[in-house]
C-alpha cells in the first residue's frame, strides 16, 4: 500500500518559513504546495522557489487539498492563524514560541481537540546533537549523577530583525531562545521544579529583554543555569555539566568538548600545592594525572524519530507526539514565572504546584 502524501502550506515565508520549505524537500510524505505571506516580495520569492503564492489565509483554508498549515510568522499572530486553520480542519505545525501567553496555547489545544486535528509545536532543538549528547551523559550516568547543568547561547549581534524588538509581537530573547533552552531542560530532567530565580538584561535599550539568566532548581536536587546573551563578544561554552564523579563540557554546536572523570581503585597521587596569584593553594591545584581520565564526548542516541516523520505518525495514529502540547504549556508557564521572578527580583517557589492549581 502506498502511503499518503500530505499537502502542506507554509504561512509566513520569511527566514524560518523558507527554511522549513528546504527541509521538507527531503520528507517523503509531506509536499509543500504553497505559501501565504502578507508581504508581496515574499510571494514573489515563493513563486520563484516553485510554490504557489496564495493571496490570503482564507484562500489557503478554503483549499480542500491542503492537509497541513505550517505557521512561521511572528509570534503574536500564531494563535489566530492556528485557530482558524484548525477550525478549517487542517492539521497545524506551529513555530516556537507557540504563543506569547500560556492561556492562548490552552485555547488552541481546546480547538484542536474540538476539531479532531493535530496541533504540534516545532521545538526542533530537542533534536540538537549537543543537547542529545548532554542527555546521553545524564541518562547513562557517564559523570555519575549529573546534578548541575549550565546551558548557554551567547552572541554579539544584539537582537536580530524587526519584530523581535517589539513586546507586542512576542519579541525578546527569553521567548526567542529561552523557549528552546528551557524546553530542552524540562524534556531531559523528569522532576518537578521547586524554585526559579531570574534576571533579564536590557543593556541594548529595547523594550524587550536582550538576554537573561535563570537558575532553576528541581525537587530531585538538580540545578540549572540557563543563560542567553546577545552582547557577548567572548562566548562561554554551550554546556557545562557537573556530576558526582566528573565534569562534561561541550563548547559549541560542532560538539567540541570533553569529559573528565575521577579515577577509582588506583594509586592516586595527591594534588601538589601551586602558586596561584599571590597565594598558595592545594584546593584549586589541578588533580594529578593518576586522579583523572579524560574522554571524548559519548555518541548520542540518534534513534528518536525525526520531527516531521513523527508529525505524520501522529496524524496517522501510529505514534504519540514527541513534542507534547502539555510539555510546551509547562515551558510557557515557566517563562511567565521567569518574567515575574525578574520583575520582582524574587525566588519563585513551588512552580509546578502553583501551575497545577492554576490548571
Ligand atoms: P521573519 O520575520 O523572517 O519571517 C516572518 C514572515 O511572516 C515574514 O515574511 C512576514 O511578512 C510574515 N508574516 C507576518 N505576519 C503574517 C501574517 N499574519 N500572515 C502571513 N504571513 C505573515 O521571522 P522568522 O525568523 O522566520 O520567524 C518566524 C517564526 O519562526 C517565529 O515564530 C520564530 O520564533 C520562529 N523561528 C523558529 C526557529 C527554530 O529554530 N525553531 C528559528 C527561527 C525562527
Amino acid at each position: 500500500m502506498t502511503s499518503k502524501i500530505y499537502q502542506l502550506v507554509i504561512v509566513g515565508y520569511g527566514g524560518m518559513g523558507s527554511y522549513h520549505a528546504k527541509l521538507l524537500k527531503d520528507v517523503q510524505n509531506i509536499n509543500v504546495i504553497g505559501t501565504f505571506d502578507i508581504q508581496e516580495e515574499k510571494r514573489v520569492a515563493s513563486l520563484a522557489d516553485g510554490y504557489k503564492a496564495y493571496d490570503s489565509l482564507a484562500d489557503v483554508l478554503s483549499d480542500a487539498t491542503v492537509d497541513f498549515v505550517l505557521i512561521a510568522t511572528p509570534n503574536d499572530v500564531h494563535k489566530d492563524i492556528a485557530i482558524a486553520a484548525l477550525q478549517a480542519k487542517k492539521h497545524v505545525i506551529c513555530e516556537k514560541p507557540v504563543t506569547i501567553k500560556s492561556n492562548d496555547l490552552k485555547e488552541i489545544m481546546y480547538v484542536a481537540d474540538a476539531n479532531n486535528r493535530q496541533f504540534i509545536v516545532h521545538q526542533n532543538r530537542r533534536w540538537d546533537e549537543d543537547f542529545l549528547t548532554v542527555k546521553k551523559i545524564y541518562d547513562d550516568n557517564i559523570i555519575g549523577n549529573a546534578f548541575h547543568f549550565e546551558s548557554r547561547v551567547q552572541g554579539a549581534n544584539g537582537i536580530p530583525g524587526d519584530w523581535r524588538h517589539l513586546k507586542a509581537q512576542g519579541g525578546g530573547m527569553l521567548l526567542d531562545w529561552g523557549v528552546h533552552l528551557l524546553d530542552q531542560l524540562l524534556f531531559m530532567v523528569d522532576s518537578k521544579i521547586s524554585s526559579v530565580y531570574s534576571n533579564l538584561s536590557f543593556v541594548l535599550g529595547d523594550e524587550v529583554d536582550d538576554g537573561f539568566q535563570s537558575i532553576i532548581t528541581f525537587e530531585n536536587g538538580i540545578t540549572a543555569l540557563i543563560e542567553v546573551g546577545t552582547t557577548n563578544f567572548i562566548q562561554l561554552p554551550r554546556w557545562y555539566v557537573k556530576g558526582t564523579t566528573g565534569t562534561a563540557i561541550i563548547n559549541d554546536w560542532n560538539l567540541n568538548g570533553k569529559i573528565i572523570t575521577q579515577n577509582f581503585g588506583v594509586e592516586i597521587e595527591a594534588p601538589k600545592p601551586i602558586q596561584a596569584g599571590k597565594g598558595l593553594t592545594k584546593t584549586m591545584a589541578p588533580p594529578s594525572e593518576t586522579a583523572i581520565s579524560i574522554s571524548p564526548l559519548p555518541s548520542f542516541d540518534a534513534t528518536m524519530e525525526s520531527f516531521y516523520s513523527n508529525v505524520v505518525s501522529v496524524v496517522e495514529g501510529k505514534a504519540v507526539p514527541i513534542v507534547k502540547n502539555e510539555e510546551v504549556l509547562r515551558v510557557l508557564r515557566l517563562i511567565e514565572t521567569i518574567f515575574v521572578s525578574a520583575e520582582r527580583n524574587e525566588v519563585i517557589k513551588n512552580f509546578d504546584s502553583l501551575i497545577a492549581i492554576a490548571e
